[in-house]
This record gives C-alpha cells, structure tokens and sequence, in this order.
C-alpha cells in the first residue's frame, strides 16, 4: 500500500512515492497532460495505460490484487449537474451552426460581405 505525493491518492500496489499518472505528467504540455489523464489508469499500481480494461491491470490481477482493496467514490449527483438540459444543448446546436455558417459565408473566396 502506497500514497501517492502528488495527487495523495492510495494506492495497494503502489510501491514510489509518486503514481504513474503525476509520473507521466511531469514536464508535460497542457494538451498533453490532458491526453494523459483521459487514459484509463489502474487502481492497483497506478500505472496509466493506453488500454485497460477494468479497474486492474494484468499485472495487479496476477499479484492478487482485489478490487476491494481500491476505492472508488462516484457522485452520481456531481455527474446530473453536468448535463445540459436538452433545450440548452439546442441552443448550443443553433449557435454553432449560425456561427459556422457565418463564418464560411465570410472567408468564402469571392464572397460579398
Ligand atoms: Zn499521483
Ligand atoms: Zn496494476
């Protein structure tokens, strides 16, 4: 069992002092460190991957290490607050079409605007 320095997050498998995912953001771009936290990343030892698939990779399920062990807190009301309403997402729709339109019309060559 390990805790990570950077995030604070624990770890069962976790054997440094800093998880792979505050790892592999070290010295990152933005766009990069963005990249990097939209892959999935095992909670038994930490380690991103490109492709997991569950919550533990092969090796953490090899070492015997349980789900149990990992904790995982969803927020299932966090997550509601986050979706538009669908009269909002029409809205946003319009907008970008109205724009999109406006600015083909604009940079078209030959156009009279
Ligand atoms: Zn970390
Ligand atoms: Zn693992």
């Amino acid at each position: 069992m390990g805790t990570c320095s950077g995030c604070n997050t624990s770890y069962p498998a976790l054997d440094s002092d800093s998880c792979g995912q505050c790892t592999k953001l070290q010295g990152k771009t933005e766009t990069e460190r963005r990249v990097i936290k939209s892959h999935p990343q095992c909670h038994g030892c930490s380690i991103v991957y490109l492709n997991l698939l569950g919550p533990l990779c092969g090796r953490c399920i090899g070492s015997g290490v349980k789900v149990d062990d990992t904790y995982e807190e969803f927020d299932n009301s966090a997550i509601e607050d986050l979706t538009p309403e669908p009269e909002t997402v029409v809205i946003i729709i319009l907008i970008l079409f109205c724009s999109s339109r406006a600015f083909y019309h604009c940079f078209k060559p030959y156009a009279m605007c």
